[in-house]
């Protein structure tokens, strides 16, 4: 298959989008799109300074990269939590982290919560009792904490995050299933800001997690591909991975799934009972049934509408 804008051999296919493009242009294509996005949902200008949270994987240092393309003005912070698992996860984050950043130059804030706060993020959660053995409410509770008092301490305008649609999609589903209002109510690429709380946003909620791997492969971007070893088994990898077998038949339904939230959001559809107060039935003159339509009900309208046509020929 070609490339839709040149007429060389496309390398990635996107059936979802009906779109395949070669590599240069579809390293064109990721930042055009999420210029797209920063401006459709109103993240950030080119007047405000951007903190991106690099965590060493492939969504969060395409993010900085594609920004950094984009010629916004984006620092990275990356939070050292301390997570071994036996395969150094956090040093070789860290190690991946910095390298990229050196090689492009780019300036990079590091935290230490041990070194912050006297241990590293699973003894925290032991202390605390959190999490039921998993230290991933602890492990959010400070990466939330610490993101937020770095932008306001060094005066970020935002704070951009690398989730990809499959994190957004996965959420979603996940507040779906239990129907939290609250957290449904909140999701979305920007949270506004308040006094004291960066504005956050999600320039990559709208691209799929294998595109992002392209984007980085692409880049050549090195990143770090083990996930954290707590996420083995985690309810997000399971709605992700519940996700995948629906498009897998239905390539476009996440996307779907995702963008029709946010479109109810916006309008103001979620959660309001639309039939509230406006129950003005009355009984149909024929059968007495009630109904909402002005006259006969729609039952007596159709059976009005058959027994005046002409009876087709039935081939049974
Ligand atoms: Fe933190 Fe790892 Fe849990 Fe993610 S999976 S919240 S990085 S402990
Ligand atoms: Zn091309």
């Amino acid at each position: 298959m070609k490339c839709r804008r040149c007429e060389n051999k496309a390398s990635v296919h996107m059936r979802q989008h009906k779109l395949a493009l070669c590599k240069e242009h579809y390293l064109e294509w990721i930042p055009e799109q999420t210029e797209r996005f920063i401006k459709k949902y109103e993240m950030f200008t080119r007047h405000e300074r951007i903190l991106v949270a690099v965590s060493g994987g492939k969504d969060s240092l395409s993010l900085w990269d594609i920004l950094v393309r984009l010629g916004y003005q984006v620092d990275g912070l990356y939070l050292g939590l301390g997570i071994d698992g036996g395969i150094g996860y956090s040093d070789e984050s860290r190690r991946l982290t910095e390298k990229f950043a050196n090689a492009n130059n780019l300036k990079l804030h590091i935290v230490d919560i041990e070194k912050e706060y006297g241990q590293p993020i699973p003894v925290l959660s032991q202390i605390s009792h959190r999490g039921y053995g998993k230290p991933c409410a602890v492990c959010g509770l400070a990466k939330r904490h610490e993101m937020n008092r770095i932008a306001r301490d060094l005066g970020y305008d935002v704070l951009a995050t690398g989730h990809n649609l499959d994190d957004e999609a996965a959420v979603l589903f996940g507040n779906t299933l239990s129907w939290s209002g609250d957290y449904l109510l909140r999701q979305g690429p920007v949270l506004a800001g308040a006094q004291g709380l960066a504005r956050k946003v999600k320039p990559l909620c709208r691209f799929y997690e294998r595109e992002m791997t392209a984007y980085a492969i692409a880049r050549d971007i090195e990143y770090i591909y083990e996930e954290c070893p707590f996420a083995d088994g985690s309810q997000s990898i399971f709605y992700k991975e519940s996700l995948n077998l629906l498009e897998t038949a239905r390539p476009g339904v996440k996307l779907t799934f995702y963008l029709n939230f946010l479109e109810a959001k916006k309008s103001g559809n979620l959660f309001v009972d639309r039939n509230a107060g406006q129950a003005l039935l009355h009984s149909c003159p024929k059968c007495g049934q009630p109904t909402s339509a002005p006259d006969l009900c729609s039952f007596c309208r159709m059976i009005g509408k058959a027994s005046t046509a002409r009876t087709p020929d039935l081939q049974l």
